[in-house]
């Protein structure tokens, strides 16, 4: 994805209030971020780890929406698939973080939730090499795919964020 300032993601948040954004702290190694490697940014707070940031691209610009990990990892998180990746060789946890609704729904205290890796490893994820299978001879082809899907997923749920 293209490479964000800071007062460019906390001008991107769809869900969040002011305040809530200006107490945003930026992902740790921020400044050598490998943007070029990234197909959305998303990060759990440094501070505050309970909450969780998602920024996508979505029609030309940079959309974020704050989300809420659960207070507690339950087990066998393992075993539940990532919306965004879906990855099912990770090894990662993976968490179902919930965003309020953009705009009058979500300050009604209305929410929706997603399945994503806890630590949002899902760009990582998709570039893992692929051993060639007879099903899938060509490795390139089958992460190329897993790279455009990646890029696709999370904009549907930023539409579910924003209730269309
Ligand atoms: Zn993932």
């Amino acid at each position: 994805m293209e490479q964000l300032t800071d007062a460019a993601i906390r001008k991107s948040f769809i869900n969040a209030t002011r305040s809530e954004v200006s107490a945003l702290n930026l992902p740790a190694g921020f400044a050598g971020l490998d943007w070029d490697n990234l197909d959305y940014l998303g990060w759990r707070d440094p501070k505050m780890p309970q909450r969780g940031y998602l920024i996508t691209p979505l029609e030309g610009r940079a959309v974020g929406v704050l989300l809420r990990a659960p207070e507690t990892s339950t087990p066998g998180n393992k075993r539940v698939l990532c919306a965004l990746c879906q990855d099912v060789h990770s090894e990662e946890d993976v968490y179902l973080y919930v965003a309020r609704r953009a705009g009058q729904s979500g300050r009604d205290g209305n929410t929706v939730g997603t399945l994503i890796c806890a630590d949002f490893v899902c760009s990582a994820n998709v570039r893992q090499e692929v051993p060639a299978t007879p099903i899938h001879p060509d490795p390139a082809a089958v992460t190329a795919e897993r790279i455009a899907g990646l890029r696709q997923r999370p904009t549907q749920f930023l539409h579910r964020v924003l209730g269309r």
